[in-house]
């Protein structure tokens, strides 16, 4: 059977088809821009040695784009649902595994280090569900999977927040934690209408370069991001006093600890870079 042709009436018939209802509570917003799917394979880059790790194939959209390409997709999908709709997408495409179960509750590493042979890499690929973005990404980049690189659809806003310098509103926790594992490149803006049912806000395709993090490594990360959101739970408080009382440290003590980590105690958090917060951390 030839394999569905995607774009917007490819993906809106097989809906059809299998008479199936998108659910609002898992995020289902399903891409029908051929563009968009495009764009997001060309930023994947697979050859015939990388194996993708996808999240959500939901229809099967963005799945057969890149099986195209790749050695393999693994793909993980919480809705069972979905089953017949993707048996459908999938019917040609030979080098994908769906693996139907909640990807926040499977042992990933188990599931994905089986597909790796020497010489695979490893990419990470979604257009994840906006009610648990950063949940799902976190869950794989610290998974202890080798990612080399991970490209992913989520909210505009939370790109800009991932993608933020020191100094601004958007730098927070999720900054740091992101830009502490990856580089972070913003790609491009995708509108409300290259989804089947649209969001009510625009996206953003990320891509992470998870192969080459910035150069500020910590002995300890539990501390390093205990310090971080410590710092960040009251943003609008100085350094010394945020750190003080979320750590429930004496002043005085927290302010020597800061100062020895060539840090000015009334610094606030959004000013601090992340080698900063490493050296912070250190002495912590
Ligand atoms: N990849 C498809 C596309 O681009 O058209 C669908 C993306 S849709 C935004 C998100 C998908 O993630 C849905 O298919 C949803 O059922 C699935 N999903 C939601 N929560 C999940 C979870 N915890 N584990 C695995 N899949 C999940």
């Amino acid at each position: 059977m030839a394999s569905v042709p995607y774009g917007s009436e490819g993906t809106r018939s097989l809906l059809q088809k299998h008479h199936f209802v998108t659910k609002k509570q898992l995020g289902q917003n399903f891409l029908i821009d051929t563009r968009v799917l495009d764009g997001i394979v060309e930023a994947v880059n697979p050859s015939d040695r990388t194996v993708v790790l996808e999240v959500g194939p939901g229809a099967g959209a963005l799945t057969t784009h890149l099986a195209k390409r790749a050695k393999r997709v693994i793909a993980i999908e919480k809705d069972e649902s979905l089953r017949p709709v993707l048996s459908d997408a999938l019917t040609s495409a030979t080098n994908v595994d769906v693996v139907f179960e909640d990807c926040l509750k499977v042992d990933l590493v188990q599931l994905v280090t089986p597909y790796l042979d020497e010489g695979d890499e490893l990419v990470f690929a979604a257009n994840l569900p906006y009610y648990i973005t950063t949940p799902i990404l976190f869950a794989v980049l610290e998974s202890g999977l080798p990612v080399k690189r991970a490209v992913v659809m989520v909210q505009r806003e939370v790109a800009d927040r991932m993608a933020a310098k020191p100094g601004g509103k958007d730098y927070g926790v999720l900054s740091v934690s992101v830009q502490y594992r990856a580089r972070v490149n913003r790609l491009f803006i995708v509108p409300p209408s290259a989804f089947v049912p649209q969001p009510g806000v625009d996206s953003a395709v990320v891509l992470l370069d998870c192969a080459n993090p910035p150069d500020a490594r910590v002995k300890d990360e539990a501390v390093f991001f205990r310090i971080v959101r410590a710092a960040f739970a009251t943003r609008r408080k100085t350094l010394l006093n945020a750190l003080a009382g979320a750590l429930s440290i004496p002043k005085d003590v927290c302010a020597a600890r800061i100062e020895a980590s060539g840090i000015d105690p009334s610094a606030r958090a959004e000013t601090l870079s992340i080698s900063q917060f490493s050296k912070l951390a250190e002495q912590f």
